[in-house]
């Protein structure tokens, strides 16, 4: 059994509030959510961070934050929304696999804590 949460709930081991499954893809709701909507958009092949990233994959993040465009529509983020890809321990990046947060359903403020 994998270590990685995100990991367990691309295979089925761990539970999750799953919104979208495509090619390569996942996204479900954050456990602990930051605004109103908060969904995480997850590569389905482990990669762990930006960090890792390999010229090959760029197509790959560029397909996360399409994926999360399209969600954000689907859950109504009209006024608009926040991607955020925390990388690495002083970036904040708490779970080593790759995701972005789709934060959206309030006003965000500016500078991120
Ligand atoms: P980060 O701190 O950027 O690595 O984000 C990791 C996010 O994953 C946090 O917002 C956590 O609340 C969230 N998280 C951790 N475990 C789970 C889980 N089992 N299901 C859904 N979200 C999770």
């Amino acid at each position: 059994m994998t270590h990685c949460i995100f990991c367990q709930i691309i295979s089925g081991e761990a539970p999750a509030d799953v919104v979208y499954r495509g090619l390569g893809v996942m996204a479900f709701r954050d456990t602990r959510p930051q605004a109103p909507t908060h969904i995480l958009v997850i590569p389905t092949r482990h990669l762990s961070s930006i960090g890792e990233m390999q010229p090959g994959d760029v197509d790959l993040v560029g397909g996360l934050i399409a994926t999360a465009a399209k969600i954000a529509e689907s859950e109504g983020l009209h006024q608009g929304y926040r991607l955020v890809m925390n990388t690495g321990p002083q970036g904040g990046q708490t779970v080593d696999h790759l995701h972005v947060h789709l934060l959206g359903g309030r006003q965000m403020t500016w500078p991120p804590g």
